[in-house]
C-alpha cells in the first residue's frame, strides 16, 4: 500500500467503525464478518472494541474464493440444509445482545457464471434459518454496522484503467475513505453533525405524512404508497439498550417503509446491482398493486426473476429511500457495483422486508401487525438503484394536493 499514513489511516477507520458505528460499550459482545483479505482491518477493530470494554469479540472469516467453491462443487442439498448449530449460535447473539460489524470487500461477480439456481436455493435457505436474526436487525434491537473494505478484486472492477493492484487498491481504499470522512481532522464529530442534518430532513418529512410518492424520469412513472403513520429515518438509531448507532457507513439516505399492496406504474434502475455475486443491470419493474408483475433486465435476468420469486414478499417493496444526486458519493462520478456505496449515490428502492422502526411503533409489533399495517414481510432485503438528475418526485397529501420533493435528482 503506498497510500500516505496508511497504517494511522486504517487505525482511525477501525476507532470510528467501533465508536461512531456500533458504539461498543463496557461488557458488549461484538461479532465481526470479514474477509480473510482483511486480517490487518479486522486485527486493529478488535483490538479497538476491546479497548472500549468489550467483553467478547466474535470473528467470523470469510473468503470469496471459499465460497464459490462451495456453490460450484457442494450439492445443492448440503447448500440448503443449514445446521442447527449455525441457528443456534445465532440466536445465542440476539440473546446477548451482540452488535454486528459486516465488513463488505467481495468481489462483485464472485459467483459469475454458477447456477443461478442453486444460488438462490441456498441464499432463501439461509435467510429463512437465520430470520431471527434479521427481525433483531431490522427492528434495531441490537446495534449493527455495515461497511467496507477494498478488495483486490472490487477495486480492479471500479478502477479498470488503473495499471497495477496496488493503485487500484489504493484508489478504492481513497474513495471509501473519502465517502466516510474519515481525512477530516475529527471524523467522529462529521458524523455526529450528520446524523443531525439526516434527522432534521427525516422530521420534516414525518410531519408531512404523505400518502403515496409520484416518481418520474425517463422510463419510470411509478406511484408508491406510503401507510399511515409511516417514520422516515436516516442511519442513526438507537438500540434496545437505548445506544445510538450509525447502520451504514458511508451513508447519505434517509428512508421510510412504502405500502406493500400500494406500488403501481413502471420504474427503471440506472446503477448496476450487484447481488449474489452477479452484476444485474438495464432491470425494468413493473408494479400492479403493489406486486412486481414482471420484470426484465438487460443483464442478469435470471438471478433478478429468481430474486423476485424468492417468496411472497420478494416481489412487493420494502423500502422508499431518497438521496440526493449531488451526494459526494454520486459526485464522484464512480460505480462501485457494491450495494453500500451506489444507494447513497442515487434514490432507491428495496425489494423484500420494511424495517419495523420505520412504522410508528412498529418494532413492538408482530409480524401479523407489521403486515396489516402494509410493510412488506419477505426473507430478503435487496436494495436496487433508480434516481438520476433527470428524476422529479411528488409527494401526495391526503386531500389529493402535490407537493415537490425533488426536481431534476435534488431536494426541491
Ligand atoms: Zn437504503
Ligand atoms: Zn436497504
Amino acid at each position: 500500500m503506498s497510500l500516505e499514513n496508511f497504517n494511522n489511516l486504517l487505525q482511525k477507520y477501525a476507532n470510528l467503525i467501533v465508536t461512531t458505528g456500533v458504539n461498543v460499550q463496557d461488557s458488549h459482545t461484538v461479532v465481526l464478518s470479514i474477509d480473510v483479505e482483511q486480517a490487518p482491518l479486522a486485527r486493529m477493530i478488535t483490538e479497538a472494541a476491546y479497548k472500549k470494554g468489550a467483553k467478547e469479540v466474535i470473528v467470523k472469516w470469510a473468503d470469496d474464493s471459499i465460497t464459490r467453491s462451495k456453490f460450484q462443487y457442494a450439492p445443492e442439498e448440503v447448500l440448503t440444509d443449514v445446521p442447527q448449530y449455525r441457528i443456534d449460535e445465532s440466536l445465542d447473539h440476539i440473546e446477548k445482545g451482540a452488535s454486528r460489524i459486516s465488513v463488505r470487500s467481495s468481489d462483485p461477480d464472485s459467483l459469475k457464471g454458477l447456477d443461478s439456481s442453486k444460488i438462490a436455493a441456498a441464499q432463501a435457505a439461509l435467510g429463512k434459518a437465520l430470520s431471527e436474526q434479521r427481525k433483531a436487525t431490522q427492528s434495531n434491537k441490537v446495534s449493527w454496522l455495515v461497511a467496507a473494505a477494498a478488495g483486490e478484486a472490487w477495486a480492479a472492477k471500479v478502477f479498470p484503467d488503473l495499471e497495477s493492484t496496488e493503485e487500484q487498491l489504493d484508489a478504492l481504499w481513497d474513495a471509501i475513505f473519502k465517502a466516510v470522512h474519515l481525512y477530516d481532522e475529527d471524523p467522529i464529530k462529521t458524523w455526529e453533525e450528520k446524523d443531525k442534518t439526516l434527522e432534521a430532513k427525516a422530521e420534516e418529512l414525518n410531519k408531512e405524512q404523505f400518502v403515496a410518492l409520484h416518481y418520474t424520469a425517463p422510463g419510470t412513472d411509478l406511484t408508491v404508497g406510503l401507510p399511515k403513520g409511516h417514520r422516515w429515518e436516516g442511519a442513526g438509531s438507537l438500540n434496545a439498550r437505548g445506544e445510538r448507532f450509525m447502520a451504514n457507513m458511508p451513508t447519505e439516505e434517509v428512508f421510510t417503509a412504502p405500502d406493500a399492496n400500494r406500488v403501481d406504474g413502471v420504474v427503471v434502475s440506472t446503477k448496476p446491482l450487484s447481488y449474489a455475486g452477479n452484476i444485474i443491470e438495464g432491470m425494468e419493474f413493473h408494479f400492479k398493486d403493489g406486486k412486481v408483475e414482471k420484470v426484465t433486465a438487460k443483464n442478469g435476468e435470471d438471478v433478478i426473476t429468481k430474486l423476485v420469486d424468492t417468496d411472497e414478499g420478494s416481489a412487493r417493496l420494502g423500502e422508499v429511500a431518497l438521496v440526493p444526486d449531488a451526494s459526494p458519493i454520486s459526485q464522484s462520478g464512480l460505480t462501485f457495483f457494491n450495494t453500500l456505496f451506489d444507494e447513497n449515490a442515487s434514490n432507491h428502492f428495496a425489494l423484500g422486508s420494511a424495517y419495523a422502526f420505520n412504522l410508528q411503533g412498529g418494532t413492538e409489533m408482530s409480524e401479523e401487525e407489521l403486515k396489516a399495517a402494509g410493510l412488506n414481510r419477505s426473507d430478503v432485503h435487496v436494495d436496487f438503484m433508480v434516481g438520476s438528475n433527470e428524476m422529479d418526485i411528488d409527494g401526495i397529501r391526503e386531500d389529493g394536493t402535490r407537493v415537490p420533493v425533488f426536481r431534476k435528482g435534488a431536494w426541491a
